[in-house]
């Protein structure tokens, strides 16, 4: 991760999902419960265009990671932690614009068999 990391440091202690306890089918309700635990604070202060903000260098750095890939000189474990960042950051622009990403998913996706046509 980043500089920005260190924004996002901080106790775990107390939290429902230490990330050491993580279990590996965790839904999206419960990860997105685990970035509220961890970090609602200070999200929250930072508000929606900061956050948005950070969210987008991620998404940036997923599509460098793509493009080394593409390029032939790819980092497959880089790929992966690229991905989870973006996924995080997309957790945390809905926990801060109060949207429940589980909800969102059944209504856009799955009720009614989900949207017609490709993607
Ligand atoms: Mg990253």
């Amino acid at each position: 991760m980043s500089e920005r990391g260190r924004d996002h440091a901080h106790d775990d202690r107390n939290l429902r999902y230490p990330l050491q306890a993580m279990d590996p089918s965790m839904s999206i309700a419960e990860f997105q419960q685990m970035i509220r635990d961890r970090y609602y604070a200070s999200d929250s202060t930072r508000g929606i265009p900061g956050t948005f903000l950070w969210f987008a260098e991620e998404f940036g750095e997923l599509a460098e990671a793509l493009a080394r890939r593409e390029r032939g000189d790819g980092d497959q474990q880089n790929l992966e932690e690229e991905f989870a960042d973006v996924l995080a950051w997309l957790a945390t622009l809905a926990n801060v614009a109060d949207v429940d990403l589980t909800r969102a998913i059944e209504r856009k996706y799955l009720r009614d068999g989900g949207p017609k046509g490709t993607k």
